[in-house]
């Protein structure tokens, strides 16, 4: 029975392919790229190519092979020997072939190439009389053997490298080249020795057994526990298959006008246009990359910028070096990418073996894109969409010189990119005075709260001993942009000695250390950092994404710090200002605590009269450094419990800077504790018990609009953002409130005042009932965060414990709080949007939190069709980009 349907065997060689490079699924990319640059006309060993759908159809017939696979293989065996003038097993003349496996995409795992499969001990004669070179048909057939043994039948490696090692030894040599012919005749019979000794049966002679012995191994392997847990990882589909490619052997091994090669047609760390590669004289396959051998440069420019002796490939063979840049040059404008190749010369001819788009650097990718686009090469818009918004990540922040040397003494989670270097601090109070003193520190603590905002804020960079990848201490620098490590568990931290240990080290309060919120690494000392380039590759990626993309950008910045660096990152206005990060800055706290403890309204009004001139200053500072762009505010959102003191002996020095009873603050506290704050008094909630407290920010931000006015000649017009609405009756009694504020300030400023109100929506509830919201709001902004949260059921900062688990057993494909959940969280966004604009059809559309710079999101609004996304400034490019490629995918 057969079960794959069509052709099984796709012939390569001689400038013609059954295959051609869009046939990547079911040739995979190895094999497809062959049979495309057969096409193409460079020189190719023959061979041929068997399907992935005989991979799929083996595992869905029992393991069992289609019918006529075996003469079709037969068959094909037969055309490539007639390619090469050799027969497959022929005792005088013999066709060797490598046997390689290859998926849609390169994947670890799979089976490791085979080279020389064909020899046995009689066709190694024909080989070696053939050749004229005993000894390189004797180093083939052990290779071989070494191969086989090691891939196809399972063996342990080491032991024949051990033997081999003892080999020379025993012989007085110290390179495989020096092992003569009949050394390696003797090597080859304790081989086959140990491999029946090893595996009960002796090494096959068959050449027919050997073939399909390493067919099947390929075949196998794509089944492998290696192979299905990086397709796991990397959410590649079980049902590809892998196809397995058996070409006609060509010989970098024989003797010095041989050689083998792999290069890249650009530098794949830096992007600049420069053959890189290096290659081995009298070599095989992998010796390249094996190491045991230092491998030559290709070209002389690189050989005398690496200061090395041996020649290059261009002295050493100037016409061949000369053919294989040809072909490099073509096979690069074809495919219109960097390529990675590999190549072997065969008593000085050439012959290509694998080409494929490079793995590069994120540096390198944008500079390969745009040196490509201004070539006309490629569009503008394909270099935009080529490059991985993800990657950006690595360029935004400065990050550790690769030269220097690192004195690592602990590693935890790479939370939040960048590198970071100060004194160390355990307490948040104290990095703020630091900060201060105009010191840099680091914050190390065994966990962050939100009352270690303030600290985290001054530090350049956080540590933390526990939490995961979505610990407070991970989100929160993220969004600020700060370096994080986090969950570095091996550190023991000692408040009370203000010092930490690992691994026998101590480290003091005041010491100075370097962490990388890339790699997770932490070191001891200051190392240098290299500071991010923005203009350059990335400015014009950036502007090429700009033409493109239809989503507005807006940042998440509360402090002008973060709003200039949202503005240099190329933000369009403020999509969020948090206003309670305002409030845990020194000198406020203790208003703040004044205004939370007050018992009467006029107490609280008093208190409230003392903020009110900070919180004007800081609209006034965001307006100027928004000039001309839109600014939302959102007003206090946290339960007040979160400004208040916490353990007995914090109260009991805040109630004496207070200069009230302890007891008085004890009991405030107690009274405000809540069993779930975040489903709790927060919010608009707050608005509605205290009144007070969003009219004196209304009343903040229109003064500063005044202000603002006044010293830039143009009103910024404020957008005034209500949190936590569940329904239109409590949005319009705290949006009557504004509106008293607003007229109050127009009368007396004599100035009319443009705002737009509005709300954020991050309750079902609101999203069900978006249309009577929309009735009054004149914008949403989709909190995706508390939308997450209070969609699922499932608060954040409690979920670290169990993500692992659900996204592991595949309950969610990832994180909901990373990238939004298009299905549940995303239809409610989309019942939003669409009650909405069915009462008001321009209501203005955005989304904030940390989903406006995950590219998938990004995607998502794009395709909901929202205003804009805002995100923390860091991801300001990111979301530029992805905003872009979401624009071309859509063309
Ligand atoms: P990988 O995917 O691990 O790179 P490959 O199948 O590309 O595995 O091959 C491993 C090595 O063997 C490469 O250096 C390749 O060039 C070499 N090689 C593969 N097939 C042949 C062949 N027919 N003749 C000579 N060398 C080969
Ligand atoms: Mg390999
Ligand atoms: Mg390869």
């Amino acid at each position: 029975m057969s079960t794959s349907s069509g052709k099984m065997v796709y012939q390569f060689g001689d400038g013609q392919a059954d295959g051609t490079a869009k046939d990547k699924e079911l040739l995979g990319g190895k094999g497809a790229n062959l049979a495309e640059m057969c096409q193409l006309g460079v020189p190719v060993p023959p061979g041929f190519t068997i399907t992935t759908q005989v991979c799929t159809g083996y595992y869905n017939n029992d393991n069992a092979y289609p019918d006529g696979l075996e003469a079709d293989v037969a068959a094909a065996v037969k055309w490539v020997g007639a390619k090469v003038g050799a027969g497959f097993g022929d005792k005088a003349n013999p066709l060797l072939v490598s046997v390689r496996s290859g998926a849609r995409v390169s994947m670890p795992g799979m089976m490791d190439t085979v080279l020389n499969l064909g020899l046995n001990d009689e066709t190694v004669r024909g080989l070696a009389e053939r050749a004229g070179d005993k000894r390189f048909a004797y180093d083939s057939y052990r290779r071989f053997i070494q191969m086989y043994s090691d891939v196809v039948l399972g063996l342990d490696h080491d032991a024949f490298e051990d033997m081999l090692g003892e080999f020379k030894d025993e012989n007085g040599h110290e390179l495989d080249t020096d092992v003569t012919a009949d050394e390696w005749a003797t090597l080859i019979e304790r081989f086959k020795a140990l491999v029946e000794e090893e595996s009960g049966e002796p090494f096959p002679q068959d050449v027919n057994d050997q073939l399909w012995g390493a067919v099947g191994a390929v075949i196998k392997s794509w089944q492998s526990a290696r192979a299905i847990t990086y397709r796991k990882l990397n959410e590649i589909p079980d049902g590809w298959g892998t196809a397995v490619n058996v070409q006609a052997m060509v010989f970098g091994n024989m003797g010095d006008t041989s050689a083998t090669g792999v290069a890249f047609t650009r530098n794949p760390s830096t992007g600049t246009r420069e053959l890189y590669g290096e290659f081995l004289v009298n070599a095989q396959g992998e010796d390249v990359v094996a190491g045991i051998r230092t491998p030559q440069n290709i070209t002389e420019a690189a050989r005398i910028e690496a200061g090395m002796s041996d020649p290059s490939l261009e002295q050493l063979m100037p016409e061949t070096f000369k053919e294989l840049t040809g072909i490099f040059d073509r096979l690069e404008a074809h495919y219109r990418d960097m390529q990675d190749l590999e190549f072997t010369i065969q008593d000085g001819k050439l012959w290509m073996l694998q080409t494929r788009s490079g793995k590069r650097t994120a540096q390198a990718a944008l500079k390969i894109a745009v040196d490509m686009a201004e070539d006309g090469l490629i569009t503008k818009s394909e270099a935009v969409a080529r490059i991985d918004p993800g990657s950006l990540d690595q360029l935004l922040h400065p990050t550790l010189d690769p030269k220097a040397e690192r004195d690592i003494i602990a590693s935890g989670l790479p939370a939040s990119p960048g590198a970071a270097c100060g004194e160390v601090v355990f307490d948040s109070d104290e990095a703020e005075q630091a900060k201060a003193q105009g010191r840099r520190v680091i914050l190390v603590r065994v966990e962050t709260s939100p009352e270690d905002i303030h600290g985290m804020h001054a530090a350049e960079g956080i540590l933390t001993t526990r939490g995961g990848m979505t610990s407070h201490a991970a989100v929160v620098a993220r969004g600020m942009g700060k370096p994080c490590v986090s969950g570095a568990g091996a550190i023991h931290v000692n408040y009370d000695e203000q010092k930490f240990t690992v691994m026998g080290q101590s480290v003091q309060a005041g010491d100075i250390v370097t962490i990388d919120g890339a790699s997770g690494q932490v070191m001891r000392g200051e190392i240098p950092t290299i500071k991010p380039e923005l203009s350059g590759d990335f400015g014009h990626i950036m502007k090429w994404a700009d033409e493109v993309r239809r989503l507005g950008i807006r940042a998440n910045a509360d402090t002008p710090t973060d709003a200039r660096m949202a503005r240099e990152f190329g933000a369009e206005g403020i999509g969020l200002c948090r206003t309670e990060h305002m409030f845990f800055e020194n000198e406020r706290i203790a208003a703040v605590r004044e205004m939370i403890v007050a018992d009467t309204d006029t107490q609280r009004r008093t208190a409230l009269a003392k903020l009110l001139p900070m919180q004007r200053a800081d609209f006034v500072e965001l307006f100027e450094i928004m000039a001309g762009l839109p600014v939302t505010i959102r007003l206090l959102d946290p339960p007040l419990h979160e400004f208040l003191p916490h353990g007995e002996e914090e109260i009991l020095e805040v109630a004496s800077n207070m200069d009230i009873d302890p007891e008085v603050l004890r009991a405030r506290v107690a009274e405000l504790d809540e069993f779930n704050p975040m489903l709790g008094h927060r919010g608009c909630r707050l608005a509605v018990t205290y009144p007070e407290i969003a009219e004196m920010q209304a009343r903040a931000i229109f003064e500063a609009v005044v202000e603002a006015t006044g010293k830039a000649g143009t009103a910024p017009i404020p957008e005034v953002m209500i949190p936590l609405i569940a329904g239109r009756a409590e949005y319009d009694l705290v949006a009557a409130s504004i509106s008293a504020v607003h007229a109050e300030v127009e009368a007396q400023s004599g100035q009319k005042i443009e705002f737009l109100c509005g709300t954020m929506i991050e309750l079902p509830r609101a999203c069900l009932k978006a249309d009577d919201i929309a009735g009054a709001a004149e914008f949403f902004s989709f909190g995706t965060n508390d939308l997450t949260q209070t969609a699922f059921g499932i608060s954040r900062d409690d979920s670290a414990r169990f993500m692992n688990d659900y996204v592991n057993k595949g309950i969610w494909e990832r994180d909901p709080f990373v990238s939004i959940d298009v299905d549940g969280v995303g239809e409610l966004v989309k019942i939003g949007v669409e009650r909405g604009r069915s009462v008001r059809p321009d209501i203005k559309l955005g989304i904030c939190g940390e989903h406006g710079g995950d590219p998938a999101s990004v995607h998502f609004c794009h395709a909901t069709d929202l205003d804009y996304v805002s995100c923390s400034p860091f991801r300001v490019p990111i979301a530029r980009l992805a905003a872009a490629q979401a624009a071309i995918k859509d063309a």
